[in-house]
């Protein structure tokens, strides 16, 4: 018998090497919001963050394409391109944040930013939020919760509970941002008890591994307050939320109302190409870099810093955030009128998007939302699963996503909702 792909990987790879679905969709081309598989079947994309500005997208190719003609090297020598991409993105952001380190990764930028915190603060301990992901070095996968650390979470660790828009803290939406303040407060004072003592918190200000939580305008107010009494620095890993995607504002920070220390970036930055980074105060940076001193051989290398600058003139040429903000709307209000009892809440900004489902006794339908994720690949649309039992389906595609996508996306699972048997 031929091997199949699943087994050539497993056998290459190794086990658990995570792919989405239990038929991965073996793709070999994309264009805009759609990909296709190697039998020529269309896919719609409604969930790849990577190819921001659209898979293959002309305009970032033939920057990819020119620049690696005319030169890459490491960094070590002067080259203008970083400083253009540098000036032009601090220049999206206040809170004087004007300085950068650019990196290959998102998991290298936050593992940055937990020494700039460190070196900032001459402190170890950190906070982040019990269901997050922020990256795969050892420093970050220590905040991550998809599996507990060999020998369990360091001492300079805490994890504090995360928020949610169905099951809020301290019992409602209005208790939320004080009950939240409350445990980070509360891992502040062990971490303090403990002598590690307090350098910052890492979260994602759209809380997206913990399931997108429709949260009210302040709420992260009580906890910046606890924060910064402690001398604490704030991380705001960007990842996920930042250029554009939320429509409403370039970075997730400003529409969480958050002044950060540290911003980190990634996935989107590149368009696939591998770029991300780390933007501080001077000040911050200057810790850092006496503390740590910091090299990135591919970091911000030429490629990636004009694969990066394509897609902020991509994002700005084609209106990419208005149209997430169009789009999303539009989307939002599709996956609001959608009718099914296990439809718990439909919720999001921009083209950032979850619905959560939960069963007839209001208990999380895993099983159920897992069902409906393959049901919808299986009709050829790809979205997928987050939250803290994996039961709000979530929608993230790249910007170029129009209402009419969103109305193939949400016929579709309408179609899926409807057929798919369900208990309760
Ligand atoms: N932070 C967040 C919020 C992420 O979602 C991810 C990737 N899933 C990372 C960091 C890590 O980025 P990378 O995979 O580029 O290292």
């Amino acid at each position: 018998m031929t091997e199949t792909l699943a087994e050539r990987r497993e056998r290459l790879m190794g086990p658990n090497v995570p792919t989405f679905y239990d038929d991965p969709v073996h793709v070999v081309r994309g264009e805009g919001v759609w990909l296709w598989d190697a039998a020529g079947r269309r896919y719609l994309d409604c969930y790849n963050n990577v190819p921001h500005v659209g898979h293959g997208h002309p305009r970032v190719v033939a920057a990819i394409a020119a620049q690696a003609a005319r030169l890459n090297t490491h960094t070590r020598y002067h080259h203008t391109l970083i400083l253009d991409y540098i000036e032009r993105l601090t220049a999206t952001m206040g809170h004087g944040l004007s300085q950068m380190i650019l990196t290959c990764t998102g998991s290298e930028a936050n593992d940055v930013a937990l020494r700039m915190a460190q070196a900032a603060t001459g402190k170890r301990g950190v906070i982040a939020t019990d269901n997050t992901y922020h990256g795969n070095t050892l420093a970050t996968s220590q905040l991550s919760t998809r599996r507990p650390p060999i020998g369990g979470y360091p001492a300079h660790v805490r994890l504090v509970p995360a928020p949610s828009s169905t099951e809020p803290l301290g019992g409602s939406r209005a208790a939320q941002p004080a009950a939240f303040a409350e445990g980070v407060a509360r891992a502040i004072a062990e971490l303090e008890a403990s002598g590690e003592g307090f350098s910052g918190m890492m979260l994602c200000p759209a809380f997206a591994n913990e399931g997108l939580p429709a949260l009210d305008p302040g709420f992260f107010d009580p906890a910046a307050e606890v924060i910064r009494k402690a001398g604490g620095l704030i991380l705001a890993d960007e990842v996920q939320p930042g250029f554009g995607r939320l429509g409403s504002h370039f970075w997730g920070h400003e529409h969480m109302g958050i002044a950060p220390d540290v911003v980190t970036l990634g996935k989107p930055m590149g368009n696939g190409f591998p770029v991300a980074g780390v933007v501080a105060r001077p000040e911050v940076m200057a810790a850092f870099r006496g503390a740590f001193g910091y090299f990135n051989t591919f970091g911000g290398n030429p490629v990636a810093c004009a694969a990066a600058m394509a897609v902020l003139d991509v994002i700005g040429e084609e209106r990419l955030m208005q149209n997430a903000a169009a789009a999303g709307a539009h989307a939002l209000a599709r996956l609001q009128d959608l009718r099914h009892p296990f439809i718990a809440e439909a919720r999001g900004t921009g083209l950032f998007l979850g619905l959560e489902l939960r069963d007839g006794e209001g208990r999380p339908a895993t099983e159920f939302a897992a069902r409906v994720t393959e049901e919808m690949r299986r009709r050829g649309v790809l979205l997928n699963r987050i939250g803290r039992q994996m039961n709000i389906l979530k929608m993230r595609p790249p910007l170029v996503f129009t209402a009419e996508h969103a109305d193939i996306a949400a016929n579709v699972l309408a179609e899926v909702l409807a057929e798919l048997p369900h208990d309760g």
